[in-house]
């Protein structure tokens, strides 16, 4: 793109970025440490990992094998730690663990859609997706960052779940390695071999750039190159448009960056996503074209949840299509997934698909999403209560 992206606005000062993050602090997890006192080792920094090795009097390099161990080999008994001499790896087991989150359900689609509740120490749940891709051995984990959600969209079953708190760096980055010992996905492939859980779409419970801490620090674990190694280009995340958060995600992470746009009027998106009342559709679309490494190769996905007769006539499409000029950009179109007591029906076919047409027509691919899962209700929001009312009629 040759056009030279505006300055942010005046009001996307680091106040407001100071204020979203002294709120999201108040949600914060309860310590990763176990009633025993020993304390988990995922979800560490390289830095806090080489500093509980500093207080045990060992040198740095300790720090490197365990990342290697942890996050390369994917074990989780120090044991199994060969290259670390017993009587140290007795001292480790002394002191930390290396955990998973417990699974409260695991369900596997027709489709070959997976689907995990997770449940942490606290008897908190989340769940997390695995999507193949049916014409590859590849695919994308769905994770969560919250357990429930502060935004209420209208179209969202999570949203209707009253936020009950963050999930910390160890819950973001368990939800993905305990995907992978699902598929024996161990060692983590290295360079060009390819792999099963190919992309994270960071799309599940929750606005993640109102945990933002953790959630960057959970991404930083994830891309490192001498452990998970999942590249930048292989991770989007997904948010409602924390206008302030958005620059320093793109500045900081450098993942894909994904926008639940669903409506092209201000009046209609403040109905659908109420956040829109706070950062608007011109202000959350200017961030996006300052949004760094946006480009034809990487471009910016829009969401865009199809309601019938609320936001998928033609005119609303070629109002799109005005909105994103410029933009590097591409539209997910996305059949809404009714819930008891939803508001919405789901757009008929034919009108998606004439939706689809006039972008398609302007130049910007917008494939229509194949619903997924729908026998184990996989869309978004759907597994928590699910299992919940499960457990209940179980017990
Ligand atoms: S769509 Fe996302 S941000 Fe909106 S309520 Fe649902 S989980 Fe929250």
């Amino acid at each position: 793109m040759s056009a030279i992206p505006p300055p942010p606005p005046a009001g996307l000062s680091s106040a407001e970025r100071d204020r979203i993050l002294a709120k999201s602090a108040l949600f914060n997890p309860p310590p990763p440490v176990l009633t025993d006192g020993r304390r988990e080792l995922v979800g560490l920094s390289r830095e806090e990992l080489a500093a509980e090795m500093l207080a045990m009097g060992e040198k740095p390099f300790r720090a490197k094998q365990l990342w290697h161990w942890i996050y390369h080999q994917g074990v989780t008994d120090f044991a199994a730690m060969s290259s670390i001499a017993a009587p140290m790896r007795a001292r480790l087991a002394e002191r930390f663990v290396i955990g998973r989150p417990e699974v409260a359900l695991a369900q596997t689609s027709k489709d070959e859609t997976r689907k995990w509740l997770f449940r942490w120490r606290d008897g908190q749940q989340v769940e997390t997706v695995y999507i193949p891709d049916p014409e590859e051995d590849r695919g994308a984990v769905c994770i969560s960052t919250q357990v429930g959600c502060t935004l209420s969209c209208r179209f969202c079953h999570t949203g209707t779940q009253k936020l009950v708190r963050n999930l910390g760096a160890a819950e973001i980055v368990g939800q993905f390695i305990a995907a992978r010992d699902a598929y024996g996905e161990w060692p983590s492939p290295k360079d060009d071999v390819p792999r099963r859980l190919s992309t994270i779409v960071v799309m599940g419970m929750g606005e993640p750039l109102y945990n933002y801490e953790n959630t960057a620090k959970a991404l930083r674990i994830i891309m490192d190159a001498e452990g998970i190694g999942l590249s930048r280009r292989r991770i989007t995340l997904s948010t409602s448009g924390v206008v302030p958060m958005m620059d320093r995600c793109g500045q900081e992470l450098g993942v894909n960056l994904a926008v639940s746009l669903h409506a092209v009027t201000d009046a209609l998106r403040d109905e659908i996503v109420p956040l829109n009342r706070k950062y608007p559709i011109a202000e959350l679309l200017a961030a996006c074209r300052r949004y760094p490494g946006a480009s034809n190769a990487r471009r910016i996905t829009f969401e865009y949840v199809m309601l019938r007769g609320v936001n998928d006539s033609e005119a609303e499409a070629r109002e799109l299509v005005r909105l994103l000029r410029g933009l590097p950009a591409k539209v997910n179109l996305i059949p809404f997934n009714p819930w008891p007591g939803s508001p919405y029906q789901t757009s008929t076919h034919e009108q998606t698909a004439k939706f689809a047409a006039v972008l398609n027509e302007a130049g910007y691919s917008s494939p229509i999403r194949r619903p997924r899962g729908r026998d184990i209700l996989a869309a978004c929001g759907q597994l928590k209560t699910e299992g919940e009312r499960l457990r209940r009629a179980a017990g």
